[in-house]
């Protein structure tokens, strides 16, 4: 879809893991401000789309860029542009012995050179916007796997990035707490953040996306408004994907 003001774009990506052609000619844009998720049968390249987009994953041919400036392979340039871009996967990975708050303060201390006390007087602000204020002394364990992944939010967006990637955020997590990270990153698309989220949750998709992205065997297969995707499904693969979790 033409995106006014793009945030990331990628253009004609393809990349191999050996034989397997595991995203093939790739052209997504995603405009500033705009939430668009992610869906599509296990295997079909979700996982592999996201880790691409800050180069965890190498690329065989095509082009990415984040808000204008084109994704080296490596480098200084690389690490800045990737710290522009914040990941929260379905594991929380969070520091098992550190306190939530060190959680969220050490890259801003280590890798931005924040002094101390304004590192963690940010980490208490996002800790309070994620709804944990009153936890910042425990330690990961003490947690919920809901509150974890509340705070990896928090720890992503201490590093300020321009776009936030969710890679099935509550898959690893009981249903009584999907609910309140969905809130959170609910929050997080009302105040205006760049977000690509690939999720199974569909109340989600439908009305928090701007757009939904179906992909099938590497391929974006539908790029298309939710209330179009959901309602016309134009692909015979994205009407059988749907048959089966509507
Ligand atoms: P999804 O997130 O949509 O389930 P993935 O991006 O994880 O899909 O995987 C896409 C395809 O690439 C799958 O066939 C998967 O088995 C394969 N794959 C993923 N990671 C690797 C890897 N590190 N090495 C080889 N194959 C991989
Ligand atoms: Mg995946």
């Amino acid at each position: 879809m033409a995106v006014v003001d793009p945030l990331i774009e990628l253009r004609d990506v393809n990349k191999y893991y050996g034989q397997l052609h595991v995203l093939r000619d790739i052209n997504l844009s995603v405009g500033r401000g705009e939430v668009v998720v992610v869906i599509g049968p296990s295997g079909s390249g979700k996982s592999t789309l996201c880790r691409t987009v800050n180069r965890l994953e190498t690329i065989e041919s095509g082009t990415i860029t984040i808000d204008g400036e084109p994704l080296p392979a490596e480098g200084k340039g690389l690490a800045r542009l990737r710290s522009e871009v914040g990941m929260v996967f379905q594991s929380f990975n969070l520091f098992a012995h550190r306190t939530v708050l060190d959680n969220i303060s050490l890259a801003p201390l280590k890798v931005r050179g924040r002094r101390r006390e304004e590192a963690e007087s940010r980490s208490r602000e996002l800790l309070d916007r994620v709804g944990l204020a009153s936890q910042a002394d425990k330690y990961p364990a003490q947690l919920s796997g809901g509150q974890q992944q509340r705070v990896a939010i928090a720890r992503a967006l201490a590093m300020d990035p321009k776009v936030m990637l969710f890679d099935e955020p509550t898959s690893a997590l009981d249903p009584e707490m999907i609910n309140e990270v969905l809130e959170v990153m609910q929050q997080l698309a009302r105040d205006g953040m760049t977000m690509v989220v690939v999720t199974h949750e569909m109340g989600f998709a439908r009305s928090a996306a701007n757009r939904v992205v179906f992909m099938s065997d590497g391929r974006i297969v539908e790029d298309r408004t939710p209330e179009d995707f959901f309602t016309h499904p134009e692909s015979d693969r994205a009407k059988d994907f749907l048959s089966k979790i509507l």
